[in-house]
């Protein structure tokens, strides 16, 4: 996974980002819940006690607490979601999005990987929101989580014109 953009780099791919959200909230409030897939980047975990198991390009989150992944994964149970899965790097995202059928995806990253994916997905029949990392890097990152249950949330019109 490709990390720590330029600054300049970092406010056009901030701009890029913030304009597809807004041109596809609608339409990804309208896909349901299970239907979607939520996309969450292996450098988000606590690698001092993670015990995710390893799977292909992937990371299965067991729910240790030890990151914000954990409350995330239950989140996405909760409104039960298609699936979440920790990535290792972006090239997985195309392959699982096609075995799954999946119309909607949530994807957790950093602007400059946010970017890169409303790119190489625009050709994909898949609705897209983005959520950005607080902090970016390679290991350690953040997100906020009241942003990101706010996207995963997102059912209806009038949810999405609430948040905003
Ligand atoms: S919550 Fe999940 S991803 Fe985070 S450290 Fe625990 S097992 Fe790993």
């Amino acid at each position: 996974m490709l990390c720590i953009p330029k600054k300049n780099s970092e406010d056009s791919c901030k701009a890029f980002t913030c304009k597809r959200n807004k041109l596809q909230t609608k339409k990804f409030a309208a896909v349901p819940f299970n239907k979607r897939v939520v996309f969450v980047p292996h450098c988000m975990r606590n690698i001092a006690v993670c015990t995710a198991v390893e799977k292909n390009s992937c990371y299965i989150c067991v729910e240790c607490g030890g990151c914000k992944i954990s409350e995330i994964s239950k989140l996405v149970k909760e409104l039960n979601y298609q699936a979440l899965y920790v990535v290792k790097g972006g090239r997985a995202i195309q392959h699982i999005i096609k075995e799954q059928a999946t119309k909607a995806i949530v994807g957790i990253a950093c602007f400059f990987e946010g970017a890169q994916a409303f790119k190489i997905l625009e050709k994909e029949n898949v609705v897209v929101q983005f959520v950005a990392l607080t902090k970016d890097g390679c290991v350690a990152t953040d997100t906020d989580l009241i942003e990101t249950a706010k996207v995963l949330k997102y059912n209806t019109v009038e949810s999405v014109q609430s948040a905003h």
